[in-house]
């Protein structure tokens, strides 16, 4: 399962835009984006001097890789779920989106288990959640209405989820997750909404890249 490894910060000097990819850090005056919120690279400053219309493939193509790195997805998958997005009833972009956070990772960072979706990923890779009491180490798993996810028996003794035990109280999963915090526990009682999806998307232009 191949993941993006390199600098995570300059995706978002590249899109100019906080995408919130390294958890705590990015709240904190130690985000790239507070100190240099140009685009990396020899000639980066002079971008914010450029006054020409970048075209509307350029447009494009930066919402896509936008949207594709805040998930951490690659190209190809990528393309499979706006595939199956476009299978679906519905606006073909805000399908795309709801398959997203639809992700066991997204799920696990959403529920608060992590900081970050990188996080997330990380811990499911590791074994430590089940869902509907089946380990599940794909971060790509899509979870559905009804279905439980937890953390391990064996992982909830770690000292990092007896932390995060303490954390979860404060935490507000989105609606259509029901956390336990007593348990290391939640349900999906029903389905992410466009309204759901907390970083600024123009879900329109990912259409437009793959409609080309
Ligand atoms: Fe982006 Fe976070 Fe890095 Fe800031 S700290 S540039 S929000 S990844």
């Amino acid at each position: 399962m191949a993941r993006y490894r390199g600098p995570v910060c300059k995706l978002c000097r590249l899109e100019r835009q906080k995408l919130f990819l390294k958890g705590e850090r990015c709240y904190s005056p130690k985000c790239a984006m507070e100190r240099r919120d140009y685009p990396p690279g020899e000639h980066g400053q002079l971008a914010r001097f450029r006054r020409r219309r970048p075209s509307d493939y350029y447009l494009q193509l930066r919402e896509k890789q936008k949207v594709r790195n805040v998930y951490g997805v690659l190209e190809r998958q990528f393309r499979r779920y706006f595939r199956m997005a476009e299978r679906m009833p519905g606006l073909t972009g805000e399908n795309l989106l709801i398959l997203l956070e639809r992700r066991l990772d997204n799920v696990v960072y959403r529920l608060g288990f992590a900081d970050s979706r990188a996080q997330a990923r990380q811990l499911v890779q590791h074994g430590h959640f089940v869902v509907n009491n089946r380990r599940t180490t794909i971060p790509s798993y899509l979870i559905r209405e009804g279905d439980i996810i937890a953390v391990r028996e064996g992982s909830q003794k770690r000292t990092y989820f007896k932390n995060r035990a303490e954390m979860l109280d404060a935490q507000h999963p989105p609606h259509w997750l029901s956390l336990d915090p007593g348990t290391l526990s939640a349900r999906v009682v029903g389905k992410p909404r466009r309204e759901d999806v907390d970083i600024p998307f123009e879900e329109g232009l990912v259409v437009g890249y793959y409609s080309r």
